[in-house]
């Protein structure tokens, strides 16, 4: 996937975004408002989508697209709560692309009025691969060390809301909410930051806020 050659990858991400684009009009169509979360293995993805669909389960209609190499650990967690959800097994594949999106989205489309997509847990690629969703997320937790924003920036720069979870952590692993927040602000000022400690519930009704549910 990550080529060598230029062309190709550009290429490569130019077809993504077309199909992201023809994804963004079809779920538009069909009256869905689509997020994509994306962050690394353990940062509380999942646990985040619970809380979320446990609380809008009467609001809104929810589907779920989860991404994972092999397991449908994340998928089963989040169906728990009322979402009807469908898992891509990327296989080796360290992103979900549009490709994919377009292949599952049917399987959840019917008679649902939010679509989550939770990502691959990866920082990097991810940022590239837009997937034709109305809005992008980002989740880290302090617990991933007080230089997870520095090192990822294309990532944050992509994302409308990004979260800091697990900061009842944060001084126990010595790390700064207030500068990962400076840092998220620097690399995009307009991007709303949310500090969650999500297995707690704790910054839900911001998070729903910020996403405008
Ligand atoms: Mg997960
Ligand atoms: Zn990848």
């Amino acid at each position: 996937m990550h080529k060598i050659d230029m062309r190709d990858e550009e290429s490569l991400l130019a077809h993504n975004r077309e199909l992201a684009e023809e994804i963004n009009k079809k779920l538009k169509e069909r009256g869905i408002r689509s997020i994509d979360v994306m962050g690394a293995i353990g940062s509380g993805k999942t646990t985040i989508l619970e809380k979320l669909s446990e609380r809008l389960k009467g609001s809104y209609r929810i589907g779920a697209l989860a991404g994972d190499l092999t397991t449908t650990i994340d998928a089963d967690r989040i169906a728990r709560h009322g979402a009807k959800t469908f898992q891509i097994s990327t296989g080796k594949e360290c992103h979900l692309d549009a490709h994919f999106i377009s292949h599952a989205v049917d399987e959840v489309a019917d008679e649902i009025d939010l679509l989550f997509i939770e990502n691959v847990g990866n920082l990097i690629c991810p940022a590239d691969f837009p997937l034709g969703a109305d809005q992008r997320m980002v989740v880290i937790s302090v617990t991933e060390g007080p230089y997870m924003v520095k090192k990822h920036p294309y990532i944050f720069a992509e994302a409308d809301v990004a979260v800091i979870n697990k900061r009842d952590l944060a001084e126990a692993m010595e790390v700064s909410v207030e500068d990962l927040e400076a840092d998220i602000k620097e690399i995009s000022p307009d991007t709303r930051v949310v500090r969650m400690c999500a297995r707690a519930g704790e910054g839900i009704d911001e998070l729903i806020k910020a996403l405008g549910l």
